[in-house]
């Protein structure tokens, strides 16, 4: 099993630096996978369809890319310098949609974590070690 996870673990670690299949969410959910986590995916039945459902840890993460979910002091979140009204309206309607849908979450019941594009990019695997801390303590 150890090495299987390690070779599933390189085989990623290679897409990444070959800079193909990058999707940010790809990556969350082949990690969490590697790491033995079963989940369910962009599941419509949760407010805000989030990209990873841990039913038994009663979680759901979304994986956040930072443009369009306007990320707060962060320096991929710019907006637009033309049609900056329109951008700025649709960036103000995710935020409102992201608020409504994580305080939704929580009163069902369910632990929310986010996951930023820039952390990911900045330090992926302690982006996810802290991510699967989280996890875990919600056993
Ligand atoms: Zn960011």
């Amino acid at each position: 099993m150890a090495d299987k996870i390690s070779k599933e673990h390189r085989s990623w670690n290679m897409s990444r630096i070959r800079g193909k299949d990058t999707d940010i969410e790809k990556m969350v959910r082949s990690y969490l996978f590697s790491r033995g986590f079963r989940f369910r995916k962009n599941d419509k039945r949760y407010p805000g369809k989030p990209d990873v459902v841990l039913p038994k840890y009663k979680t759901v993460i979304f994986v956040n890319g930072c443009f369009w979910h306007h990320h707060k002091d962060c320096k991929i979140a710019t907006t637009p310098k033309s049609n900056t009204e329109y951008w700025m309206e649709k960036f103000n309607r995710n935020i409102e949609n992201d608020k409504r849908h994580r305080t939704e979450l929580q009163e069902m019941g369910w632990h929310v974590i986010t996951i930023w594009e820039c952390e990911l990019k900045d330090d992926f695997e302690s982006t996810m070690r802290t991510v699967e801390e989280k996890i875990m303590k919600n056993v």
